[in-house]
């Protein structure tokens, strides 16, 4: 009899349901990338904080017409004017220098000639020229980054302009990388008969850390039942997380799931309505997550990309499920039995996003992966899908 199988999206409503987000703290800033933030983040006091100069040039008082002034002092950047500028007086800025009390414009360098310590303008100025006014970029108080944002380049310079030193962030999940499987050697050794490279503990390593998670554990296991609980007994000790592959199938060999029960992992499902990854396993324990994903690296793959990372994301307090776009598939896709998610090239063509799968689409062809962007659904189903076709996307 054919197992029931969960959709995709049953299978994330689950995964999302059993993520609580992790207790938040204070990261430096210099080490915040990539971090999550947990608390908005406020402006400490105005920014700019104090009126300024945008140009390199004079500050005076404002005037309508052709004048000649003596130079009476000079601000820079960091170090102000001693005295404030008169009527009839000219005080050197710099671009960021504070204007001196009394002026209220700034007349260029280009438009001013200079001589025997006088400056003489060319033309008039109005109140406020080349002027930058406190608090115009952020008030005191205004919020300028909310929870949930990851912190990237503008963000960090951003809340580092507000006064923060310190961001409030969530804390990184921990995650074990567990890959079980007789057949598996490091990267680089040689190989006997039969054996493979662990290509599955990089991937998932490396997808991991992209997702904002401490790796802590990427080990191989051998297709051995206390092996493999003891296994899973030392990454439960300290992971949040532990994403497991191979080993999740109903072969003679998988002891994967029979681990997980001893250990006291509640299943949360087994068996997705998609093509590849239909062997995924997911369970929990109190707060702890245990992603059984299968052996096929294509297969692992697609399922740490539509649950684990998901998960990881919502640890952390981010927004966990990426958009889904239309796009148009270029070629014919045969259907299948299962919801189909192709590994395909995204291609923008006169207005329109056009989506190739990228190269041959077998669950053990790794190879499709390098060079994807994006995983397009197809519906399961007879017959094909026929080049033209509308299909939803979500970005790798
Ligand atoms: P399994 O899910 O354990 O039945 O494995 C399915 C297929 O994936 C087999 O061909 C395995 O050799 C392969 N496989 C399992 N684990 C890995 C791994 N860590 N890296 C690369 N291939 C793997
Ligand atoms: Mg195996």
């Amino acid at each position: 009899m054919e197992p029931v199988l969960t959709s995709i999206d049953a299978a994330r409503t689950r995964v999302l349901a059993a993520c609580a987000p992790l207790p938040a703290q204070p990261v430096p800033v210099g080490i915040a990338l990539d971090r999550v933030l947990a608390v908005d983040v406020q402006a400490v006091a105005d920014v700019p904080g104090f009126v300024n100069s945008a140009m390199d040039g004079f500050a005076v008082q404002a005037g309508a017409s052709t004048r000649t002034l003596p130079i009476v002092g000079e601000a820079r950047a960091g170090a102000p004017a001693g005295a404030a500028v008169g009527a009839g007086e000219a005080v050197r800025i710099s671009t960021g220098a504070p204007l001196p009390d009394g002026a209220d414009a700034v007349i260029p360098l280009e438009q001013a000639h200079e001589a025997d310590g006088h400056v003489t303008f060319a033309a008039g100025v109005v109140p406020g020229q080349h002027v930058r006014q406190a608090g115009e970029d952020l008030h005191a108080g205004a919020t300028v980054l909310r929870a949930g944002t990851r912190l990237g380049p503008a963000e960090l310079g951003a809340a580092v302009a507000a006064g923060a030193g310190e961001l409030v962030c969530a804390r990184r999940p921990r995650v074990a990388v567990l890959c079980t499987g007789d057949e598996l050697r490091p990267p680089g050794a040689a190989l006997a008969p039969g054996e493979i490279h662990n290509s599955n503990a990089a991937t998932l390593a490396a997808l991991a850390t992209r997702a904002g998670a401490e790796v802590v554990a990427a080990q191989a296991v051998a297709d051995d039942p206390a092996a493999t609980a003891r296994a899973f007994a030392a990454a439960l000790e300290t992971a949040d997380v532990v994403l497991a592959s191979g080993g999740v199938s109903v072969g003679p060999h998988d002891h994967v799931k029979g681990a997980l029960d001893a250990l006291g992992v509640e299943q949360r499902f087994w068996r997705v309505d998609l093509q590849p990854g239909k062997p995924t396993w997911f369970g929990t324990r109190a707060g702890q997550l245990v992603f059984g994903l299968p052996g096929n690296p294509v297969s692992s793959f697609v399922t740490f990309v539509l649950f684990a990372r998901p998960a990881l994301l919502a640890l952390q307090g981010a927004q966990p499920l990426p958009t889904r776009v239309d796009a148009v598939l270029s070629v014919d896709v045969p259907r299948r039995n299962r919801e189909q998610a192709l590994r395909v090239r995204l291609e923008q063509r006169d207005g329109v996003l056009h989506a190739t799968p990228n190269g041959a689409q077998g669950s053990h062809l790794g190879s499709s992966l390098v060079g994807a962007d994006a995983l397009a659904f197809v519906p399961p189903g007879d017959g094909t899908l026929a080049a033209g076709a509308t299909v939803s996307v979500e970005p790798i």
